[in-house]
């Protein structure tokens, strides 16, 4: 699973979410609340690893889980605690 951390935070860029193949990035930029949501989140329960978005991201905020920076470890649960709530 990839994993979505806080250089996402205010950025919200979205290259991600085109090349995804299953689109299990959300919010998209077509969501009613979009602008609502304070990041981009990897349903984990839908990605399928394929790498496709790390190297989309401008500020570099994805990465696979196993790789993910300490100082970030926090965001594996929050990227799949936003799916619990929308
Ligand atoms: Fe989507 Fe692939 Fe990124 Fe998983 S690794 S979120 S399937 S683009």
């Amino acid at each position: 699973t990839y994993v979505i951390a806080e250089p996402c935070v205010g950025t919200k860029d979205t290259a991600c979410v085109e090349v995804c193949p299953v689109d299990c990035i959300h919010p998209t930029k077509d969501a009613a609340d979009f602008e609502e949501h304070t990041m981009l989140y990897i349903n984990p329960d839908e990605c399928i690893d394929c790498g496709a978005c790390a190297p989309e991201c401008p500020v570099e905020a994805i990465f696979d889980e196993n790789e993910l920076p300490e100082k970030w470890a926090e965001y594996t649960k929050i990227n799949a605690d936003w799916f619990e709530k929308n």
